[in-house]
């Protein structure tokens, strides 16, 4: 189905036709009209699905055919989202989606200074994409008025609960004037989602794209059992043989990130850590850098990757597997995005065995398992030679170089690209 019967304003078929959208994808075809229509929604959606354009471009339809154009005005469309990076890209759609048309949004989120923000809405604003913890800031300094919010939505609602933003919400939901139209997105279905959808919720349409949990179907997903101290030269080895070019690694903690992306890097698999205690203008320097090409593999927790959009995504790595199973289908929602294919690896180490069980328990079916013919495991140093201090002195006086226990990874095809700046 196109775009084009859907009711939507001719300047934002325009500006789907810019994007080079040509279809739209399930969600877009059964959200948008019953948008338009006014009923609030129950969206059962990932990321990767379409499902912003399925609620940005007939919230900026309704908004402008009651468009108000003074300074003063409020913001007539609110919507939340549970991270920094997500509000960034739904408000970047709403823009591009609304480049034709004279509709303003901003978006609101910590992290970073608040004047500008209070400027922004000063000077008048349709739509607000925000976080609930700097929208709250924005309420209590009474900087932000919603009392005209005509439509409201909730995006990632599984995230906002896993984040603990329960509350937030609440406070939030309580400033909105009691008739608006309200749309939910939610990947997973949950009782915590059921019980918010009946609080929030009227009469709703209930849009369902993916089998509830259910990992998206252009997925190949593959695990390769390795041991813990294999885990890293096993993927550098596959990034390497396979030309991966773009991939996504997801990790449990900080410190791993960090030491993972060290690692490839050094191995010459150009690599970056985002997570949370990196400033946002150096996360999104990372995410540039990788959508650019520069950086071949990035390295993340779940936190920081909550929400980034990344188009083309060949390969995600599960190199730790996640804690909850849900996030499994979070997190290879990242590849096979809007019809176009991608695959996701988990390495699982016999620690991860029962980790494993209960993915494929919620999946419901197993993984296939792969082995890496080429793959030779990387034989450790058993006695790193700095625990032998007379050795290395040895070592120094006979001139002799110093032997690494830093092993070199063994490649099969050449890289597809390299770094083009440090
Ligand atoms: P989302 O699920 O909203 O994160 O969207 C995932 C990606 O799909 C984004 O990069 C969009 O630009 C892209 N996209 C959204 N709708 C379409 C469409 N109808 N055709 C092709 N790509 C789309």
């Amino acid at each position: 189905m196109t775009f084009k019967r859907m009711g939507l304003l001719p300047e934002i078929l325009k500006a789907v036709d810019a994007q080079g959208y040509i279809k739209a994808t399930p969600i877009q075809m059964h959200a948008i009209p019953a948008i338009l229509d006014g009923r609030d929604i129950l969206g059962g959606a990932q990321t990767g699905t379409g499902k912003t354009a399925a609620f940005a471009l007939p919230i900026l339809t309704i908004l402008n055919e009651n468009r108000h154009t003074s300074k003063a005005r409020k913001p007539k469309a609110l919507i939340l989202a549970p991270t920094r990076e997500l509000a960034d890209q739904v408000g970047e759609s709403f823009r591009n989606y609304g480049v034709f048309l004279p509709l303003e949004t901003v978006t609101i989120y910590g992290g970073v200074k608040i004047n500008p923000q209070i400027s922004n809405l000063k000077n008048g604003t349709d739509i607000v994409v925000a976080t609930p913890g700097r929208l709250l800031d924005h309420l209590g300094q009474k900087t932000i008025d919603l009392s005209e919010i005509e439509i409201f939505v909730l995006d990632e609602a599984d995230r906002m609960l896993d984040t603990g933003f329960i509350r937030d919400i609440k406070k939030i939901v309580q400033a909105l004037p009691e008739r608006r139209q309200n749309l939910l997105f939610s990947a997973t279905y949950g009782n915590d989602i059921k019980a918010l959808a009946k609080d929030i919720l009227k009469n709703p349409v209930s849009v369902e794209v993916t089998k509830r949990n259910a990992a998206a179907d252009k997925v190949d997903q593959f695990v390769y059992f390795t041991t813990k101290n294999q885990k890293r030269h096993l993927l550098a080895h596959l990034i390497q043989e396979e030309s991966w070019y773009q991939v996504l690694v997801f990790v449990k903690t900080k410190h791993g990130a960090n030491r993972l992306a060290a690692q490839l890097d050094k191995g010459g698999i150009p690599s970056s850590a985002i997570h949370g205690n990196k400033s946002q203008a150096a996360r999104t320097r990372a995410l540039n850098a990788f959508k650019k090409g520069d950086i071949q593999a990035l390295v993340a927790t779940d936190i920081a990757a909550r929400g980034i959009d990344l188009q083309d995504l060949s390969h995600v790595v599960n190199y730790d597997l996640p804690n909850v199973p849900e996030d499994y289908v979070h997190r290879i929602g990242r590849t096979g995005r809007a019809g176009k294919s991608g695959i996701a690896i988990s390495l699982v180490t016999p620690e991860d065995k029962q980790h494993l069980q209960r993915i494929q328990r919620v999946l419901k079916h197993t993984i296939p398992v792969k082995t890496n013919g080429t793959f030779k495991p990387v034989v450790q140093n058993p006695h790193p030679i700095s625990s032998y201090p007379e050795q290395n002195n040895a070592a120094k006086t006979a001139g002799k170089p110093q032997q690494k226990a830093q092993p070199t990874y063994r490649t099969g095809a050449p890289q597809r690209r390299r770094r083009r700046s440090a």
